[in-house]
């Protein structure tokens, strides 16, 4: 199991991909993600809060909430990423028609932005921007050409431990990150790529359903190279798709790379050519501008072995053809609009089941965020997230923490050393909260008006230099992995580390109009729930100095164990379908981290009054008003598809059920008088407690 928890499930955003892949953005109207109080009109008063809990926060918002046509799902978490994304929206077209001095951020926000709006100058380029990439690849005569290409084509697009995104299009990926062996040093991390399609399964999997994909794929192929005028499609296409099934077959599952503990692989540079024999490496590392570095991180080593195999073996015509496609595909949404519907056509109703794009110019944002997102962000934690915000989620932050130290002391369980290191996590623990203390600039990042293919490039190129330029450099554990405008949070195991973007401190889950009892109950059990991963099974790999180390001893993990499997226990009993229920041991880990993180909050909320009791508000006590503002900031509803896929694939329980952890915290009992014969009602002894 990986060491990570994104809260809220993330969406995969590349450069390319955020242009070119349909993300959800809902063409309706976004409806006011705003509290100021209890939703009380959202409720359903007849329900018994004992009985459904979700139900009586939320009943009449779910009578009353018709999810919008263009998505599968709908909620608090997707109300306010619209809304913050047309905040957004309207800083970044306000750049683009507001003058900037030259050279400013500002100004580089508003021009990449307009230049990917300006579909004019980019049909009048037509395929000449891609040109000398093209000739590039014409000019590759033999393997060393081969190799030094596609060294080249290395990008900074992957990140196997925070952000986890496993995927590139281009043959590997690098992620530049704190070394798991020496926490002191950033090391360079090699993970597998090459692949069109997103996932080996799509190549390998044997059901009818992906053997049609396969064939649609196979057809979009021949058909975007025949766009680009390329004679003889139908031969190369087959023949490229052949070589990606090659490439599938060497790659690991998602599952695989997700398990840090076989991630870990430290390679000399000199170790490439006689573990992973045929690729030219030392010509490789030299395209890629990474000849002077001695130590990588292999994260996927068989993976490696077998595509460089590949480029030994396979013809060098079919690898010319190969690049020629992913050129030409990683570049759609800059290119000619005939070659993104092209591409659409494939990536949107085959594989997503969108049935149309999304708008230009929610594809211009989605670039220009991609792009320049902390210069974005600036701007935005600038309008929307005022210091006075900050400073009252910082001591919210430090209240949680508080409340976990005096929790690891009260655990029976734990042995003397465990606790020593947890507690020692929490003293180093690095909580950014709302934006970066320091912002990655752009300077040195050429914006070009009326360039958008030049300007993506360039982008990339950026990134990734500044990236190789973190090696040898002393790690900065202050570095965020997410945007301030992200609708997210994020655990970053090894920095010991988590972000909080501004974006998600907002209401419902934060909200300086209403009494804090709600903001616990809401973004404090959020901020718990981040903060219970350090210390978890998962946590439980990386030590207070980010090693990759076990600091747990046998007999922690066994109560550890035990304990857990009356959460298993009570997650198994969820059955939303007659022939469907909630997986107790997939879920696992966040659901502890939900019990833990809530307990934790509700902790912090008492000790934030200081012995004073809360003020009662629109009729709620202040324990009452905690508990429905948690149950009310899981408000959602998935359509049964949607439902059913989130079941069998996602680690998190579906919404109502994260809910549901109420039921565990004795305080929900004698806040809403819950009775033995009440439908949630758990005996104490059963009440799981973590820690
Ligand atoms: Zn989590």
């Amino acid at each position: 199991m990986t060491a990570l928890c994104r809260y809220i499930r993330p969406l995969a955003l590349t450069i390319a991909s955020a242009a070119a892949l349909p993300l959800q953005l809902s063409a309706q109207a976004a409806a006011p993600a705003r509290s100021s109080g209890i939703d009380v009109a959202g409720m359903d008063r007849s329900v018994k809060p004992g009985d459904d809990f979700f139900g009586y926060a939320n009943g009449t918002w779910l009578e009353t909430t018709e999810i919008p046509a263009d998505r599968s799902s709908y909620g608090a978490g997707s109300m306010l990423a619209e809304q913050t994304d047309r905040r957004v929206a309207d800083l970044i077209q306000q750049a683009a028609k507001g003058s900037g001095a030259a050279g400013s951020e500002q100004r580089k926000i508003g021009d990449f932005y307009a230049s990917f709006m300006d579909t004019v100058a980019i049909e009048a380029a037509g395929l000449k921007p891609l040109e000398p990439t093209l000739d590039s690849i014409a000019a590759i005569r033999d393997r060393k050409g081969l190799a030094r290409f596609l060294g080249s084509t290395l990008r900074a697009d992957v990140d196997a431990l925070n952000a986890t995104n496993f995927y590139t299009e281009n043959l590997l990926g690098l992620w530049v990150a704190q070394d798991l062996d020496d926490p002191t040093q950033y090391s360079p991390f090699l993970l597998q790529g090459g692949l069109g399609m997103p996932d080996r399964s799509y190549y390998v999997d044997t059901s009818a359903a992906m053997a049609g994909i396969r064939d649609k794929y196979q057809e979009h192929v021949t058909a975007l190279i025949g766009l680009a005028g390329i004679a003889d499609g139908k031969t190369k296409a087959a023949a490229i798709t052949r070589l990606e099934t090659k490439i599938a077959l060497a790659h690991w599952t998602r599952e695989a790379s997700g398990d840090v503990s076989k991630g870990n692989n430290h390679w000399s540079r000199t170790d490439f050519s006689s573990k992973a024999p045929g690729l030219d490496w030392p010509t490789y590392f030299a395209g890629a501008r990474l000849d002077r570095r001695n130590r990588f991180v292999v994260w996927q080593p068989s993976a490696v072995t077998g595509i460089s195999a590949l480029t030994a073996i396979e013809p060098l015509d079919t690898w010319k053809n190969y690049l020629t496609f992913h050129a030409i595909q990683s570049r759609v949404a800059v290119l000619p609009s005939a070659l993104y519907q092209q591409t659409f056509s494939f990536f949107g109703p085959v594989l997503s089941g969108a049935q149309k794009p999304r708008d230009r110019w929610k594809r211009g944002v989605s670039a220009t965020n991609a792009a320049l997102g902390y210069a974005v962000g600036q701007v935005y934690a600038a309008r929307y997230f005022p210091p006075d915000e900050k400073a009252r989620a910082q001591e919210m932050v430090g209240n949680l923490i508080a409340a976990f130290r005096d929790r690891i002391d009260r655990i029976e369980w734990m042995a003397p050393a465990t606790k020593q290191e947890a507690k020692a996590k929490l003293a180093v623990l690095k909580v950014g909260v709302g934006y970066p203390d320091t912002w990655p600039t752009y300077s040195g990042l050429e914006i070009v008006k009326g360039d958008a293919y030049g300007n993506t490039e360039r982008a990339e190129l950026f990134e990734y230099r500044r990236a190789v330029g973190k090696l040898g450099r002393p790690v900065d554990r202050t570095e965020w992995v997410m945007t301030p405008q992200t609708v997210n949070a994020v655990n970053l195991p090894a920095m010991n580390a988590m972000n909080f973007p501004a974006a998600i401190l907002q209401p419902p889950y934060f909200d300086s109009d209403r009494p804090l009892s709600m903001d616990y109950g809401a973004i404090g059990s959020i901020i718990g729930h981040e903060v219970s991963h350090s210390f978890d099974n998962q946590g439980a790999l990386f030590d207070s100095r980010g090693r990759l180390r076990n600091w747990w001893t046998p007999e922690d993990f066994k109560h550890f164990q035990a304990s857990s499997q009356q959460l298993v226990a009570q997650y198994n009993q969820y059955r939303p379908f007659p022939d469907l229920a909630v997986n107790g041991q997939l879920t696992l880990g966040e659901n502890i981290a939900d019990v833990a993180g809530l307990a934790a909050a509700y902790d912090a909320f008492h000790r934030s009054m200081d012995g004073k009791p809360a003020p009662s508000v629109q009729g709620f006590s202040g324990d009452q008003q905690f508990f429905i503002s948690f149950a009310q900031a899981w408000r959602g509803k998935a359509r049964e598809p949607a439902l059913r896929n989130q079941i069998l694939t996602d680690g998190h329980a579906p919404a109502q059920y994260r809910a549901t952890t109420v039921r565990n915290i004795d305080g929900w009992y004698s806040a809403f008088g819950v009775k033995p014969g009440d439908k949630l009602y758990q005996a104490e002894q059963d009440r799981v407690q973590v820690w």
